[in-house]
């Protein structure tokens, strides 16, 4: 029986992590055009007027402004209310996923875990969203993603969760990905892949770990060549015009965190 209480606390997540997805979207931005996160008030990205904290709601302000800047009128960008929308989807499935299985857990892992897979999920957000609109992955992200995997593994193996033998695997599987990715980037002269998607490669398998990341990796490229096909089929892209990785990268994180013991499994069934 779902509770009252539950249902508002759940609107209560999902207008919190709304705001943060805003937040989020201000970070990306000024990421990519290497401004300080927390110095100075939003501006519109095209005339530069400061917005007034009314018209910074998440996910209204977009719409009863017609998705327009109020002082120029040049059209806001779709990614505004998308990612406040996704930012607090994820803190609510986030919300009802912990209630069901981060109480097996114990204390401090009952704390420990439900926050690094929240700031998990916002990461991959940050990165998603950046490549797709601006084609980069920033660093930024990148780093944090890597410390906080790295950080977290590094407590599960010393508290004996994780065996030591895993880790060492999991860096294994981490170089083989990174040698590969970097070996295609080389090959074809960053149009295949940019750095960034090499960069994203060390994360992407601290976080999947061995052989999770071999999963993890086939459905970026399978993600990749329907998605790449389809847009060309659609006459949105050309063969030559670039088709960010990195999204793909972050959907193939999230299937196989979901789903990648299973495909082994599977796979692994049809081996012996
Ligand atoms: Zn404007």
């Amino acid at each position: 029986m779902i509770s009252l209480a539950f249902v508002l606390l759940s609107l209560a997540l999902f207008a919190l992590g709304a705001a943060i997805g805003s937040f989020l979207n201000v970070i990306i931005y000024r990421s990519v055009h290497n401004e300080s996160w927390v110095v100075g008030r939003s501006k519109c990205e095209s005339c530069h007027k400061q917005i007034k904290w009314y018209d910074n709601i998440p996910l209204f302000s977009y719409f009863w402004l017609g998705g327009k800047c109020r002082y120029c009128k040049t059209p806001l960008s779709l990614s505004h209310p998308v990612i406040e929308f996704m930012t607090g989807s994820l803190f609510v499935w986030w919300f009802w996923m912990g209630s069901l299985f981060f109480r097996l857990t114990q204390h401090p892992f009952s704390v420990i875990q439900p926050l690094f897979w929240l700031l998990v999920g916002l990461s991959l957000l940050i990165i998603f969203f950046a490549d797709i609109r601006y084609m980069i992955i920033p660093d930024e992200a990148v780093a944090f993603l890597t410390i906080l995997t790295l950080l977290y593994r590094i407590t599960l193996t010393l508290a004996g969760v994780m065996q030591p033998i895993d880790f060492v695997w999991t860096i294994l599987g981490t170089l083989i990905v990174f040698g590969f990715f970097f070996g295609l980037w080389k090959i074809t002269r960053g149009k295949g892949m940019g750095f960034g998607d090499v960069k994203f490669a060390v994360p992407f398998g601290l976080l999947l770990g061995w052989p999770n990341v071999f999963i993890g990796t086939f459905f970026a490229f399978v993600f990749g060549a329907v998605i790449g096909l389809g847009l060309m089929a659609a006459k949105k892209k050309t063969l030559r015009q670039a088709v960010p990785f990195g999204p793909f990268l972050v959907i193939s994180t999230i299937v196989t965190l979901v789903f990648g013991t299973h495909v082994w499994q599977w796979y692994s069934s049809l081996l012996q």
